[in-house]
């Protein structure tokens, strides 16, 4: 299962490449950033620049210092990560059905 929607997601990286060049350079620099830790979140921008960003806390929550891991775990992002996760969900599904998957597209959609 996990082979199948690997290749499900390369072949989808390979049609976005094709189509939207812009969106794939920032796509690959989001990537950089994320494992890089240098994504700039709020404590990086307050580290670096002080007298600009005078602290580090969350602007969403304001409960908590927003580090790189914190903007995924902070509970006032968790209906856009829901959303995204419905959309990715619905691609990786039509994407099953377009290419005639020998699984179940339902099957495939349950274990997403
Ligand atoms: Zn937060």
């Amino acid at each position: 299962m996990k082979v199948l929607l690997l290749q499900m997601l390369t072949k989808a990286n390979k049609l976005l490449n094709k189509k939207d060049k812009i969106n794939i350079t920032f796509l690959l620099a989001f990537k950089l950033k994320l494992l890089s830790e240098t994504l700039p979140s709020r404590q990086l921008l307050h580290n670096c620049y002080p007298s600009i960003y005078i602290d580090n806390i969350c602007l969403k929550c304001l409960t908590a210092v927003e580090t790189q891991s914190h903007i995924f775990d902070c509970y006032k992002n968790i209906a856009a990560y829901n959303k995204i996760k419905n959309k990715l969900k619905a691609s990786i599904t039509k994407l099953a059905r377009k290419n005639n998957a020998k699984k179940n597209p339902s099957d495939i959609e349950s274990k997403i």
